[in-house]
């Protein structure tokens, strides 16, 4: 259940972002397309799209890219994530990208729409309840020194 509240002008403009997005999706060879967009603490938005390669394991995911892009922007805090599909249902990120978003904040709010009035938010706990995971920098005697 998700108890971060996200101002609904924010996720509006998270979920426009992430539709736009879509719309770059290097897609060739699945054409399936995907748009993520993500929140960090200081309310500033990052977005992504799904990027295919010919060797298939290649591939990075929309979800993921939004992460990576706010990483490689200076930020750690992630406090969101929208994903949008072209689809009728909503679809939930996939494993790989569960674990990457698991990594930045556990408690994530995932909130996946499509192109109908159906929308799937749940916390990242939900939708991943038994990630691995190493204790941060901050979070125990164990911690990662992280450069
Ligand atoms: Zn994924």
């Amino acid at each position: 259940m998700i108890t971060i509240k996200i101002p609904q002008s924010v996720l509006e403009e998270m979920k426009q972002k992430a539709r736009d997005v879509s719309k770059k999706s290097y897609n060739c060879y699945s054409k399936f397309s995907a748009g993520a967009a993500v929140l960090d603490d200081k309310n500033k938005i990052y977005s992504a799209c799904i990027i295919e390669n010919a060797s298939f394991g290649l591939t990075s995911c929309a979800e993921r890219n939004a992460i990576y892009k706010m990483i490689s922007e200076g930020s750690e805090n992630l406090k969101a994530m929208v994903v949008y599909t072209p689809t009728s249902k909503p679809i939930t990120p996939c494993g790989a990208c569960l674990q990457v978003i698991h990594e930045f904040n556990p408690e994530t709010p995932v909130y996946c729409f499509c192109d109908s009035h159906e929308i799937a938010d749940n916390t990242l706990s939900d939708l991943l309840p038994h990630a691995f995971g190493l204790k941060r920098k901050g979070e125990n005697e164990n911690e990662i020194q992280r450069g």
